[in-house]
């Protein structure tokens, strides 16, 4: 089910949200509202969302196939954490589907190290680099209860095309 993105201003995502219990993970209600996630990300054009964008304060995000290794599977982590493997950064435009229409350039990690468990409550662990490793650390910010605009610089509103 298509559901809503929260957009600011809303409370809820500026909270932490709660780790699943990986005993839950299965569950009917979590997997309802992983599918729920990944249709509302493909909805709404987003590459990335976090479960607090649905109102749904609880530690799971998707990443869109495209990011995935064999690209044939949406990347779903639950009670993901990331370190970094490497100390270099780097600036890049970043988006978001709860703050519509706004840009700006946030520095983030070029490669990290992430952990997490799967949509089945598989332990997963894998390194990603570049564009994966910037939308993961956007989306475990989502989780954190930190938006892109509170780290981003040279924020601006995206031009409508009048023609
Ligand atoms: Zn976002």
């Amino acid at each position: 089910m298509i559901l809503n993105i929260i957009t600011e201003p809303n409370p809820i995502l500026h909270q932490p949200s709660a780790a699943v219990p990986i005993t839950d993970i299965n569950s009917e209600s979590i997997q309802k509202l992983i599918e729920d996630i990944v249709e509302t990300m493909y909805a709404n054009n987003g590459v990335g969302i976090a479960a607090p964008q649905i109102d749904s304060s609880l530690q799971i995000c998707a990443i869109m196939k495209d990011f995935a290794k064999k690209k044939d599977k949406d990347i779903i982590l639950i009670n993901p954490r990331w370190e970094k493997t490497s100390p270099l950064k780097e600036w890049d435009e970043e988006g978001c589907l709860s703050v519509p229409k706004i840009y700006g350039q946030v520095k983030r990690y070029k490669k990290i190290k992430v952990d997490a468990f799967d949509a089945h409550g598989k332990q997963i662990c894998f390194i990603a680099e570049g564009t994966l490793a910037r939308i993961i650390q956007h989306e475990v910010d989502h989780l954190k209860g930190t938006l892109f605009i509170e780290k981003a610089k040279n924020l601006h509103s995206l031009q409508e095309e009048t023609m």
